[in-house]
């Protein structure tokens, strides 16, 4: 972005004092944004719900793209997309005291969200009493943190109705999950998502793990160690991941170069650590590695297209469509793929083909069957297979598959052929 050199100077002209009443000035700007962003997004709910109503969609049928447009209109994920629009309707239909303290800068629209979530167990009533009791004198919202805010909410909200609180507390066990995310230096977090009194006793076993182990690793060490090795059932000093596929070039992988390799649902990782990964799935009798060739396009780095007329996709079509896509193709989608599915449908006339093929997360696969979603797939003149989303306000959005690493790709699991047997096969081609 080019830096703007008019209200670059315009701020050397501030003293100190000035430019800190700029960024407060701003925050407040933003938070008034926020608001406006809200009622906007309810209006728009509002409209929509109606207009589905009168047509005869059924009620739990009305809205169903909405989340994902809000998504995208804000460059967001339609997960979050999903969260704005629960948040506008509630707080510009249900919580006066809550949006104007928005609107005026005394809530961040990170903590009119809290505020809304901690009230999402009431009724509509109860809502509104918490909204004023929080709200309505805006003064009682100065000097409090995210944490007070919350827990502000929360003790409202257990008075007005402890029931619902309970009750949504076992709710909130229902969504117990497991994911990944990148951490820097190829480390990754891992995270579970439990009900409280199980991750405690999670962490208080890996934590009796340190207190009784003496070696030379650090608590912190242990603990991660213990981790690995219960759920895993391998040890943590020998072990690999246990089926680790990843895109890596020839080059690479013959040590010519140092182009990182991408792992599956992980992201890139040093060429090194990818040798090293290579390296010992070929050495330890207990792995096995195979390599499959994948080539990319000339000119836009992306892999080459493949054809098939089956309805369902074969399972080779689906496995290129996920090295290909590597994440959900709905635009600031990062969720993992789901669904191999046809771009335009095939009672359509989609072709089952790579080119009509995306890889989608769950919620974008459903969010682009309701009605007015119109998506199409193929490959433009610069060899990038683009995806466009038109939504049905007739909005186009556009998503493109990233490159791969390499002229000559390999993909590499665990899993089928001996390495030895591919990659002589790849040198004689
Ligand atoms: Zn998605």
């Amino acid at each position: 972005m080019s830096v703007d050199r008019t209200s670059i100077e315009r701020m050397f002209d501030l003293d100190e004092t000035g430019l800190i009443e700029e960024i407060a000035r701003l925050e407040r700007v933003k938070s008034a944004a926020a608001a406006g962003q809200a009622r906007v997004t309810a209006v728009l709910a509002d409209r929509r719900r109606s207009a589905e109503a009168a047509a005869g969609v059924p009620r739990v049928k009305q809205c169903r793209g909405l989340a994902g447009e809000v998504g995208l209109a804000r460059r967001d994920s339609p997960a979050r997309g999903g969260r704005h629009l629960g948040f506008a309707t509630a707080l510009v239909f249900e919580m006066p005291h809550t949006l104007a303290a928005l609107e005026c800068g005394a809530l961040s629209e990170w903590r009119a969200t809290l505020i809304v979530r901690e009230s999402a167990c009431l009724s509509v009533e109860d809502r509104r009493t918490l909204d004023a009791e929080m709200c309505a004198d805006v003064s009682g919202l100065e000097g409090k943190g995210d944490r007070r805010v919350t827990a502000d909410a929360k003790a409202i909200a257990y008075r007005l109705d402890p029931q619902a609180v309970v009750d949504r507390a076992a709710k909130a066990e229902a969504e117990r999950t497991v994911t990944i995310r990148p951490a820097p230096d190829t480390m990754a977090y891992v995270s579970i998502l439990l009900p409280v009194a199980k991750g405690v006793g999670v962490y208080a076993a890996l934590k009796r793990a340190a207190d009784t182990t003496f070696d030379s690793r650090s608590r912190g060490q242990v603990m991660a160690d213990t981790a690995f090795e219960r759920i895993t059932g391998q040890s943590a000093e020998v072990a690999d991941p246990v089926a680790v596929e990843m895109v890596i070039t020839d080059e690479t992988l013959l040590g010519g170069d140092d182009t990182a390799a991408v792992v599956s649902g992980y992201g890139p990782i040093p060429a090194s650590v990818a040798r090293g990964l290579v390296d010992r799935a070929v050495t330890d009798e207990r792995s096995r590695a195979t390599l499959r060739r994948l080539y990319r396009h000339p000119k836009s780095g992306q892999l080459v297209a493949m054809e098939s007329r089956s309805r369902f996709f074969p399972k080779g079509l689906a496995k290129f469509i996920e090295l290909r896509d590597q994440t959900c193709r709905t635009p600031y989608c990062d969720a993992p793929i789901r669904h191999r599915d046809h771009a335009q449908p095939h009672h359509r006339g989609g072709a089952t083909s790579a080119e009509n093929g995306l890889g989608e997360c769950e919620r974008c696969n459903y969010a682009k069957e309701s009605p007015g979603w119109e998506v199409s797939a193929g490959t433009d003149e610069t060899g990038l297979h683009a995806a466009e989303f038109v939504t049905p306000t007739g909005h186009h959005y556009r998503s493109t598959a990233p490159p791969l690493p390499g002229p000559i790709v390999i993909q590499v699991s665990d899993v089928e052929v001996r390495i030895g047997i591919a990659l002589a096969e790849y040198e004689a081609a």
